[in-house]
This record gives C-alpha cells, sequence and structure tokens, in this order.
C-alpha cells in the first residue's frame, strides 16, 4: 500500500468517526438527552415542528422529514419500493437513555400522474414503532407528491415524515433518529441545473435532488437519502497523454533543454490533432447530446487551442534563434534548482507551457504590452514558480542585455498583509537567480527582493530622530519586530537575524550560518520603502494598495521609471528629487554627498513586468480605484521611459476575466492555459485517481452550528489521539499498516476552522477552550487579518515544523479569508468551514489551502437557514464539481463620477512628482514653486486636464459626464494655484476634492460603486 493509499483510508476512517458520533449509530446507551447531542440523521416529530413557527427555516433547522426529489421515466402508474429506517432513544428509569432495536421497513408505493399528495405505509411504519418500542404513540409515513414542471413534466417527492405528537407520557423525546429513505424499482431521467449556463464542457445532469439531505446513487441503482453530502476531488496529473512525458527536470533543462520542450510542444500538437478537429467534436457532439451553439462553442475552443499551440511553437522558435534568450533560460532552471532545496526537482508540463508561451514578451521589441497574460490553474498547481521562472528569465536576460541594475517585476497581491510564504518564495528564488548570476560571473547588481507594504507591517523610512510610533533607530528591539523572511533564501537554514546598521542606513536580514552561500553581511532583501527607492531590488512584492504612495512619494517614481541620480556616498544609493530634509535628493537622513548622474540607459530602469496575483479579488470599489491608479502608472512609465509595461497576472477564476482587464488594464486579455473539451480532461491537466479532497456538507439538524462545530472538532481531535494511544486498533479499524501512524498523526493533528466573519470566529475560539472535551493539551492559535505579524509568522513556523511531542503541537487554528492566499503547509488537510463564504471564489481558495499535498477533508458547516447556504446544500456536488461556473461576475467599472473624485487628486500629484518635478531638476512641494515652472513651461489647464483624459480613456461618448467633472476640478485647481494671495502652501491643498487616497482602500468601507 502506498502512504498516499493509507493516508486515504485513513481519511476514510477519519470521516467515519465524526459522521458516526454525529449519527449516533455506534451508541447504545446514552447519560444525555440524544436530543441535544446528535447532529445528523434525525427527525424532529411534526407537530414540534410546527410549533416553532419558524416556517420552512425551521424546517431546514430542525426537519421532521427527509426525502427524494426525482422526475420518473415513462408513463404512470409508478410502482416503486420505500425503504424507510428509524430508531427510537428511550429514558429508562435509572435515567440512562438506552437505544431500541431499528426499524427498517419497506412500503410498495403505486402512484397516478395526476397533481397531489398522497400518503402510505402508515401502519406498517406505526405498527414497527410499536415493535421496537412495545408501547404506542409514535407515528411515521410516507408522503408523495406529485408535480409539474413549467414543461408539463412530472415529478414525484417521496418523504418520509416523523408524525409522532411532540411528546409522549412515557416518552419525552419524539426525535427519531438514523433516518433514510431508499428508493427501488422507479426508473428516472435526471434534473438539468439550470442556474448554470449551458457549456459543451460541463454536465449539467442531477439525478434526484434531496430533501433536507444529500442523495447517493447506490451500486443497483436505487437512490438513497444520506445525512451528509460527500463529494470527493481528484488530484489533477499533469500528463495524461499517450506520448512519454519529457524530460523536464531543472538539471535537463539546465543542460539540454531543446529537445525536451520539442517534445512537449510535439506532444500538444498531437493531442490537438486527435482532440480538436471537427470529426472529434461530431462526435462528442452525439454523445454529449449538444445544442448547435455548444458546438459552435466548441469550435471557438479549438481555436484558442490552437492560439496556444502557436505561442508554444513560437516560444520554442525564439529560443533556438536567440542564444541570449536559450542561456537566460537554462540559467533560470539551475536558479530554481537552488530555490527548490530538494523539495522538487522538475517542472510540470503546464509550468513550461506558460513559460514557452511568454517568451515573446521578454525578448520581443513590443513586449507584448497590449495584452495582459491571465495564469489560471487550480489552486496548488504551483502558479507562483511559474511566474518566478518568468521572473528569473526576464531578470537574467535583462542583466545579459546591458541592464545592470534597476527593477524587472512588480508583483502585487490585493491583500492588506501579502502572505510571509508566498513573499519567502520571491526571496528563495531570486537568491538562487543571484548564485547563479556570481557563479557565471554576469556583470551588473546583485539580484535582490522588496518587500513594499509600507507601515504597519514593515517601516516606510527609519527616521533619526523617531517619534513615538516610529521605528527607533536607537531601539535594540526595533529590528526584530520587522523580520519578514521565515528562513535565509541562501542556505534555507533558520538562521535570520535582524539588524539596523546606521552606516548604510538600513534595515537589514542577516544569516548567521557560516556555510552560508551569500557571505556579505545583509542579505539583499529591502522592507523599507526608503531602501527600496534607493537600491531598486529585482523583483518588488508587495500590496496592491501601496500604488497610492506614489502621489506622495518622490522616490515611487523607480516603479514606472529611472531615479534622477545615485549617491556619490558609498552604499547610500540612488537620489530623487530634493526635499528641504533631503536637499541633496539623498534618502539617507544627514547625507553630505552630491548626486552623480546615472551610468546606465534611462530608459532600461523601468521595470518590465507589473504581476497582479489573485486578480479576482480586485472588484467592486477596490477594483474602480485600483483601475485609474493602473491607468496613472501606465502612463507615467510611457512618459517617463517611453514604453508599457506587460501585465500578467493570476486568477483563481475565469468567469468575466476580460472585460475585468479591459476596465482595469485597458488590455486585450488572455490566458493559459486554455481550457480542454471537458472540466475533466485537458492537455495540461486531467483527473487522476487519487484523492485530493474530500468535502462533506453538512446541514446540522435540531443543534446550533456552533454546537456541531465544537463536536466535530471533538470527534476528530478524539480520534487521532486514539491514533496515539491505540495505535494498533486504529490501524486495524482503518484497514493501514502501523507503519504511518507518525506520518499521520503529523498530517491529521490540526483542525482548521474557518469563518466567514471575526465575530463567528471569536465565538469558536471561545468555546474550544470549554466545549471541546479531549484528553490531553489543546492548543490553539488564530490566522486572521487582526493577527499580529509576528504571531501569524511563529504560528506557520510552528506548523511547517511541528513539536516533537504531539501534547505540544499546534492543534486547532481558527481562521478567516486572510489566509486563504498562500499559505502552503502540507501538515493542513482537516478543515471546517463555518458557513458557506459569500463568493465561490472564497471557498475554492479558502478550501484549497488544505490538502495540498496530501489528502484533505472538509466539512462545509451550513448556515442552513440561510437561503444560500439552501441553496449551495442542494446543489453541492455541482458547487464543488464546477465550482468555477458559480463564480458571479466580477462587478467592476471604470466610469465612476465618485471614484474619480477620490482619485484625481492622487493622479494629478503623482504626474506632478513623476514627471515635472523630474524635469524641473528642482523640488516642486511648493504652490510658488509650482506655480513658477508650470507658468515658464506652458503648463496649462488644458494641457493637463487633456493629459488625464488621454490616460484614463476618458475620451468615448460615455464619458463626457467624466469629463466635464475633470474640466471642473482643473478649473478651480488652476484658480487654486494662480491665486496671487493664496493661502495655499503645498501642491496638495490645491486639489478641489481634498488631499490623494493614502491607500487604495480608502473607499473600501463604503457602498458598492456603481458606473455613470
Ligand atoms: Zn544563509
Ligand atoms: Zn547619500
Amino acid at each position: 500500500m502506498t502512504q498516499q493509499q493509507a493516508t486515504s483510508r485513513f481519511l476514510t476512517w477519519l470521516d467515519r468517526q465524526v459522521l458516526n458520533a454525529g449519527r449516533g449509530n455506534t451508541l447504545k446507551e446514552l447519560a444525555v438527552e440524544p436530543k441535544g447531542r446528535f447532529w445528523i440523521g434525525r427527525l424532529a416529530s411534526e407537530e414540534a415542528v410546527i410549533e416553532s413557527g419558524l416556517g420552512e427555516r425551521g424546517e431546514r433547522l430542525d426537519p421532521c422529514a427527509v426525502g427524494i426529489r426525482l422526475r420518473p421515466l415513462g408513463n404512470a402508474p409508478w410502482s416503486f419500493v420505500v425503504k424507510a429506517t428509524a430508531c427510537v432513544w428511550m429514558r429508562e428509569a435509572n435515567g440512562v437513555w438506552r437505544k431500541r432495536p431499528g426499524i427498517c421497513q419497506r412500503v410498495p408505493v403505486s402512484i397516478g400522474d395526476s397533481e397531489g399528495d398522497y400518503e402510505f405505509g402508515v401502519a406498517e411504519l406505526t405498527g414497527a414503532l410499536r415493535l421496537c418500542c412495545g408501547q404506542t404513540g409514535l407515528t411515521c409515513s410516507i408522503r408523495a407528491e406529485v408535480r409539474r414542471d413549467l414543461a408539463s413534466r412530472p415529478e414525484l417527492t417521496i418523504l418520509v415524515v416523523n408524525t409522532s405528537p411532540k411528546t409522549l407520557p412515557w416518552l419525552k423525546d419524539t426525535t427519531l433518529y438514523e433516518c433514510s429513505v431508499e428508493l427501488s424499482g422507479l426508473m428516472t431521467e435526471p434534473f438539468i441545473l439550470e442556474s448554470l449556463p449551458d457549456s459543451f464542457r460541463y454536465d449539467r445532469r442531477v439525478p434526484a435532488y434531496g430533501i433536507n439531505c444529500g442523495i447517493e446513487v447506490t451500486k443497483n441503482s436505487n437512490l438513497r437519502t444520506s445525512d451528509v453530502v460527500v463529494v470527493d476531488k481528484p488530484r489533477p496529473q499533469y500528463w495524461s497523454v499517450d506520448e512519454p512525458v519529457p524530460d523536464l527536470a531543472f538539471a535537463e533543462l539546465e543542460t539540454d533543454p531543446l529537445p525536451s520542450l520539442a517534445q512537449l510542444v510535439e506532444a500538444h500538437t498531437n493531442w490537438g490533432h486527435r482532440t480538436w478537429t471537427p470529426a472529434t467534436l461530431d462526435d462528442r457532439s452525439l454523445r454529449g447530446s449538444w445544442s448547435p451553439a455548444m458546438r459552435v462553442q466548441a469550435e471557438a475552443a479549438g481555436a484558442e487551442f490552437w492560439a496556444e499551440n502557436g505561442r508554444l511553437t513560437g516560444g520554442l522558435e525564439l529560443l533556438r534563434r536567440t542564444p541570449r534568450l536559450l542561456r537566460a533560460f537554462t540559467l533560470m532552471n539551475r536558479a530554481m534548482s537552488y530555490a527548490a532545496n530538494g523539495k522538487y526537482d522538475a517542472w510540470r508540463p503546464f509550468q513550461i507551457g506558460f513559460l514557452l508561451a511568454n517568451l515573446a514578451c521578454i525578448a520581443s521589441q513590443d513586449n507584448d504590452a497590449e495584452i495582459a497574460d491571465v495564469v489560471w490553474f487550480a489552486t496548488g498547481g504551483g502558479k507562483t514558480e511559474t511566474y518566478l521562472g518568468l521572473l528569473i528569465t526576464a531578470a537574467l536576460y535583462d542583466r545579459l542585455r546591458g541592464k545592470t541594475t534597476g527593477t524587472t517585476a512588480w508583483s502585487r497581491f490585493p491583500l492588506r498583509m501579502l502572505s510571509l510564504q508566498q513573499t519567502q518564495r520571491f526571496a528563495d528564488a531570486m537568491a538562487g537567480a543571484e548564485r547563479v548570476r556570481r557563479e557565471e560571473a554576469i556583470a551588473g547588481d546583485p539580484f535582490s527582493v522588496g518587500f513594499l507594504v509600507g507601515q504597519g507591517a514593515t517601516p516606510n523610512s527609519i527616521p533619526e530622530d523617531a517619534q513615538p510610533g516610529e521605528p527607533d533607530p536607537e531601539d535594540d528591539k526595533m529590528p526584530g519586530r520587522y523580520r519578514v523572511l521565515l528562513k535565509c533564501p541562501f542556505c534555507h537554514g533558520s538562521s535570520i537575524t535582524m539588524a539596523f546598521d546606521r552606516r548604510y542606513w538600513r534595515l537589514a536580514h542577516q544569516c548567521s550560518n557560516e556555510a552560508c552561500p551569500w557571505t556579505e553581511r545583509h542579505l539583499p532583501f529591502y522592507i523599507v520603502d526608503d531602501e527600496i527607492y534607493r537600491f531598486l531590488p529585482t523583483v518588488i512584492v508587495g500590496t496592491l494598495d501601496k500604488a497610492a504612495s506614489i502621489a506622495m512619494q518622490g522616490g515611487m517614481r523607480c516603479l514606472v521609471g529611472s531615479p534622477l541620480g545615485i549617491c556619490s556616498e558609498n552604499g547610500h544609493g540612488y537620489v530623487y528629487a530634493p526635499r528641504s530634509k533631503k536637499p541633496n535628493g539623498c534618502l539617507v537622513p544627514g547625507c553630505k554627498g552630491s548626486p552623480v548622474g546615472l551610468s546606465g540607459r534611462k530608459e532600461l530602469y523601468a521595470p518590465t513586468f507589473r504581476l497582479q496575483d489573485e486578480l479576482h479579488l480586485l472588484r467592486d470599489s477596490l477594483g474602480a480605484v485600483d483601475a485609474h491608479y493602473e491607468s496613472l502608472l501606465d502612463h507615467l512609465e510611457s512618459e517617463i521611459a517611453g514604453r508599457k509595461p506587460k501585465i500578467l497576472a493570476s486568477s483563481a477564476t475565469l468567469t468575466g476575466y476580460e472585460r475585468q482587464i479591459n476596465l482595469l488594464y485597458r488590455r486585450d486579455a488572455r490566458v493559459f492555459p486554455v481550457q480542454g473539451p471537458s472540466s475533466e480532461e485537458g492537455f495540461w491537466a486531467a483527473a487522476s485517481d487519487d484523492l485530493a479532497r474530500r468535502y462533506v456538507a453538512v446541514a446540522p439538524r435540531g443543534v446550533t452550528i456552533e454546537y456541531a462545530v465544537d463536536q466535530t472538532v471533538t470527534e476528530l481531535q478524539r480520534a487521532v489521539r486514539r491514533l496515539q494511544t491505540e495505535p494498533q486498533v486504529v490501524c486495524a479499524e482503518a484497514g493501514i499498516d502501523a507503519r504511518w501512524v507518525d506520518h499521520l498523526l503529523s498530517l491529521y493533528g490540526v483542525d482548521v476552522v474557518y469563518g466567514n466573519t471575526l465575530r463567528d470566529l471569536d465565538a469558536v475560539a471561545r468555546s474550544l477552550e470549554t466545549q471541546v472535551n479531549v484528553v490531553g493539551e489543546l492548543n490553539t492559535a488564530s490566522l486572521t487579518g487582526r493577527t499580529d505579524f509576528e504571531d501569524v509568522r511563529a504560528t506557520l513556523d510552528r506548523l511547517e515544523e511541528p513539536e516533537s511531542a504531539f501534547d505540544d503541537r499546534l492543534h486547532v487554528i481558527t481562521a478567516s479569508s486572510m489566509m486563504s492566499h498562500g499559505v502552503d503547509i502540507d501538515r493542513l488537510n482537516v478543515m471546517i468551514m463555518l458557513g458557506v463564504p459569500l463568493t465561490a471564489a472564497e471557498f475554492i481558495q479558502a478550501t484549497a489551502r488544505v490538502g495540498r499535498r496530501w489528502p484533505g477533508l472538509v466539512y462545509v458547516m451550513h448556515k442552513i437557514a440561510r437561503e444560500r447556504d439552501a441553496s449551495v446544500f442542494r446543489s453541492f456536488a455541482k458547487f464543488v464539481q464546477q465550482g468555477d461556473r458559480f463564480v458571479e461576475p466580477i462587478p467592476i467599472t471604470r466610469r465612476s463620477r465618485r471614484v474619480l473624485e477620490k482619485t484625481i487628486a492622487g493622479v494629478v500629484l503623482a504626474r506632478i512628482l513623476a514627471v515635472h518635478e523630474a524635469k524641473s531638476g528642482e523640488a516642486l512641494t511648493t504652490v510658488r514653486k509650482l506655480r513658477a515652472y508650470f507658468v515658464k513651461n506652458g503648463v496649462t489647464q488644458s494641457s493637463e486636464l487633456e493629459a488625464v483624459i488621454q490616460m484614463m480613456g476618458f475620451d468615448g461618448n460615455l464619458d463626457e459626464a467624466l469629463r466635464n467633472d475633470l474640466q471642473r476640478w482643473f478649473r478651480r485647481f488652476f484658480e487654486n494655484l494662480m491665486e496671487p494671495g493664496g493661502t495655499f502652501k503645498f501642491p496638495s491643498d490645491l486639489s478641489p476634492t481634498g488631499k490623494p487616497m493614502r491607500s487604495l482602500r480608502d473607499v473600501e468601507e463604503e457602498a458598492p460603486i456603481l458606473g455613470v
């Protein structure tokens, strides 16, 4: 048995423990009332449900019926057999509750096709209940409804209902337990899920719907209710075609890449000939009963496939005839092997596919900049590494073509706090590239990484005389508070120390390992904004909202073009426009040096790439604001460097990405990889036999969702602890070899409780302390937006490298969406989700945190009274299998007058800083100086207005209102500027709409933005 199979079996065993506890089927007696104990499989008395007065919600929260809705095949009368099961718990004289032998009654049903309600089996079921309890009073019946849908097709609903009174003299609790319904002997036809768009790629058929439950189709085609809905998601395999898999090991691609690459492209081509030919599509069309529209869709998808194939062929050609690019590519592979540090040693085919398809944007003149490329892949596939491969190739190519310094890429995340693990991957990759650069003696600055998230997480600058709250260079503890790296990116050791170096005014990460390949004192990793401006790291990673600084910080110019010079003092780096406290433009306090002109070609400084991770999160107001800032960044780069950067983005979903890209970046969109002919088969990925995640939908009955979560955690922890205390017994029960015990303890010993609101999470955290009853310690930690930076790092450390004793480890993590991005820990394999998240995208992202390498188990606890949760529960299988299709189109606009009112000040001031001030050669920080410069250089209201209209693309017929707003704004701005006796001191005072936004999130909390 392989390790994968053993983990899979253990997971099945673990799940069974939880479900048994929820249902009570392995118990015979109880000291407490069963009603307060079990959360699935039970049916309340109908009278009790009616008395609750909660209507349909009450029926969902504590149902009295469970059953199946189906579409019969063929004509009435329909005859079939309904098998119903149930059992009763009775309280004995000594106070103990004891389970009576259950009933299992088969009731023949025959029903005509006239609409109406029918009842069957009352006598049989009631008789069986009497036999099992030895008392009378409990009753039960089978109800059938016949209805016709809009197309007049008949639909049947078969329910078993607990018709008992609320209480009986001999039984306080008339709830029935372990209830189920099974239908045999009836042919059915499937429903078509109408809420999903028709697509040739997906199967929309649903065999039957469960009422207050899930539905299983048994081996002999019976329909059976299930207490929970279980959906297995297979792990993708990255090579499923007949051709032998090409050798894509780093080592091979470093020495002789062309044969493997050619083999890959050839396999892609061959697969296309097998899959996308008209004859094949005809065949599929016939088998899948495609509509003519679906056939047309498939034809278009085929054309997209061949376009992708053309890009691969083109990339290969480019490598063949561009020796410099080929060298950069081969060296990149060596860099990746250093970065991977033995964790993996080869590319997945799709990663290489992406690289080949995008080589043109590194090597060609026009940079392909009018197209934004989106990489879309199931989470956990290695998207980040794919990006990094491209960035390293570009950075090496830059050095080889004479860009000896400057930034190659600015990579942004839409979140307030960038994931530390993600940052570490960037650092590891660039450290690998730097080692290669040194080995190959390639000229230029060291490759480096900047972390640009600003205040809160890391400092904007280190002041000489720190005010309270500012980072104090005199405080020995200050550097440690800003540690970002988890490990040394060069030697991968836990050897990071932090220091502030007064001489070079640097807040530096250092490696204390004597054997580290990096021998200099400070690691090439910058976390203070000022240091990023001074040293222009090769790759800057940060959060999107930081773009707002471009209206305030002269140094932000380095993200769209060149600095203004370099300081004559050793180690001070680049300089920008002078300021009163920085008269020479050097950002080192008290610098006595003087600026020296730039040596390299100025236009080479501008970043080649702007990257956007988690593109789908750029929506609503954040998306609208960012759209304006993206246009601003493009405008500044083309003013300063004469070109546009290439945009690369990754997204968890593809719903409406073309429109979103167009609105955000004013570029056309292209996606890699194009999807295969069905959701399970594609060239780059297809379903394998291995389990990636088992999703279990739970609708807790008769108890609160909080209680169900507490109990689930309790059972999970008890089960795992049994594995430790009685390994032989558990392994025998699970059917696995005992040699896997330590491995399984590590993989399934931590439970993540994922909540959508902080209030939910607070409640969970509180009740974990009191309600989870296990032997031994229960250690918990939390990962939410409120968790301190240092605590996040400590928790990630403990998860990655657990304590040796199980009792010392973390057992439960409460987490919010903050952890749904970039947290990649193999030991997280069990999640309990408290309520269905608001968007399908978040569901996909969050659940992808577990089961990254080993089978994961996800309990989705539905807040079943809510309409949305109830509707997800009804179609849970499709929701999981076709999650991407449930993603709502992303609401976004760039034509919002209210947003423009927020962004315009920043846009204009950024232009003054980056374009006008740089041209003027002096500080334009006062109104007086700005006025003098504008007058002298003929900068007018209309020239500035025109520049903004062009950069935003507000020149269409629909944009008149926006143009009028802009005109009014500029008129007042220039009136204020030219006012001779004006009281305005700084240029930002001139804005009629107030100061520039300090963060792109400033509008976040407000109402959704609508276009004009
Ligand atoms: Zn090191
Ligand atoms: Zn200086």
